[in-house]
């Protein structure tokens, strides 16, 4: 049965110009000199992808967007195809982030129809939920992203990758976060929805926490039950901080040591 890899994904929204690819290529330099256990992402702004691809090619640092259009060409002004993505050289893509959800009015079948496009494209997608402050002081953050995950995800065809990230609105960019209790109970909740949709297949989707992850609580967050990763916005920007928090995900093993 496949397992789950550890992921560690920046998220720089609409930051970096193209002065800020140096801090992508020291984080790619970094991990060369020390692998880590983790998958690392970084998904610039679109404008960027293409550069960073080609900056990052054949080292250890895969390259994704931040969302895509569910249909693969045709006439929508301003928006960016899963293909056009793929021939950027992007292999990963955010999906149903909250930014996207609240600000674009982004439904849980919006987000399902760019999740098959981006399949369909050979991308893997990180799936967001999460749920707003009000939700999470009602105590439905469980019942709200079951409810997001049911409606966020097409039929998967057999070994597609995908990841999901868990991201409690209030948590994003607010230096807050839930206690290490309730990450626990919403990623198991995740899982157990995963399960119930995918079966086996489940056990290789990585579970990210994402919301206020920096160098200082990214070795607690990491080794929390059921957290296999992190998406981190801000302190992604810069290589150094972004490098702390993937060292907190562990060690790992350089290429040519492996068997
Ligand atoms: C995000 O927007 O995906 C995110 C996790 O942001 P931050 O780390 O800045 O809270």
């Amino acid at each position: 049965m496949k397992q789950c890899v550890k992921m560690i994904v920046g998220n720089w929204k609409m930051n970096g110009l193209a002065s800020g690819l140096s801090e992508a290529r020291a984080v790619s330099e970094a991990l060369t000199a020390e692998p880590a256990a983790a998958t690392v992402g970084l998904c610039p702004p679109t404008t960027l992808l293409d550069r960073m691809a080609r900056a990052l090619d054949g080292g250890p640092v895969q390259v994704g967007g931040q969302d895509c259009h569910a249909e693969a060409s045709g006439a929508f002004t301003g928006s960016v195809s899963a293909a056009m993505l793929a021939d950027a050289g992007a292999r990963l893509v955010i999906l149903g982030h909250s930014e996207r959800r609240a600000g674009c009015g982004e439904t849980d079948a919006d987000v399902a129809a760019k999740v098959g496009a981006a399949l369909q494209a050979g991308l893997e997608p990180i799936v967001c939920v999460g749920e707003t402050l009000a939700e999470h002081e009602a105590g439905e953050a469980v019942a709200v992203v079951t409810r997001q995950i049911e409606g966020s995800l097409p039929e998967i065809p057999a070994g597609k990758d995908l990841a999901v990230a868990y991201e409690p609105v209030w948590a994003i960019g607010s230096g807050l976060t839930p206690t290490s209790d309730q990450i626990a109970e919403v990623h198991a909740a995740i899982r157990a929805a995963l399960s119930r949709r995918l079966g086996e297949a489940a056990t290789a989707v990585p579970i990210l926490y994402g919301g206020s992850v920096n160098p200082a609580n990214a070795a607690d967050l990491l080794t929390i039950d059921g957290v296999d990763g992190a998406l981190v916005g801000g302190a992604s920007l810069k290589a150094e901080d972004f490098m702390a928090i993937i060292r907190a995900a562990g060690p790992g093993v350089a290429a040519d040591a492996q068997g």
